[in-house]
């Protein structure tokens, strides 16, 4: 029988953690994935996932740690990670701290039609005749009689 042991601890939160580590981790529960308590079958991969996530405050240790499915621990880390911006935007915003304005850079050039239109807009004054060879204004043919 194994002898009773306290828990890795990692040094600090960029320490891998230990296979001997790993294997306890899996061995404490049951094999069984800790999100979708399904178990994870040989043919699966699987990590050492932190309930706790470190981004949020959790400890690098074996309490810490539980086996989860690899496509199960994707999702969570995406959920860790918008909880992390989240509580970071709200604590910004109680504390009053803005982010820079970001920088835009020039608008791409417009059109001369584009420009005709905008230019137009800003005088309210009606648009020219259009020119076309089908459409000829009757004023023009008596002018020339
Ligand atoms: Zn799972």
């Amino acid at each position: 029988m194994a002898r009773p042991t306290k828990g890795w601890i990692g040094k600090h939160d960029g320490v891998n953690i230990p296979p001997r580590v790993r294997l306890r981790v899996y061995d404490a529960h049951k094999g069984i994935c800790y999100l979708c308590r399904l178990p994870i079958k040989p043919t699966e991969t699987w990590q050492a996932d932190h309930k706790v996530a470190l981004i949020n405050g959790g400890e690098h240790r074996e309490a810490n740690l539980a086996p989860v499915h690899g496509h199960c621990h994707v999702a969570k880390t995406a959920k860790d990670v918008a909880e992390k911006a989240k509580v970071a935007a709200i604590r910004k915003k109680h504390l009053g701290i803005v982010d820079a304005p970001k920088l835009r850079g020039a608008p791409f050039p417009k059109t001369r039609k584009a420009a005709r239109r905008e230019q137009h807009a800003a005088t309210k004054l009606p648009l020219p005749p259009r020119k076309s060879p089908l459409f000829q204004p009757k004023e023009a043919t008596n002018d020339a009689s």
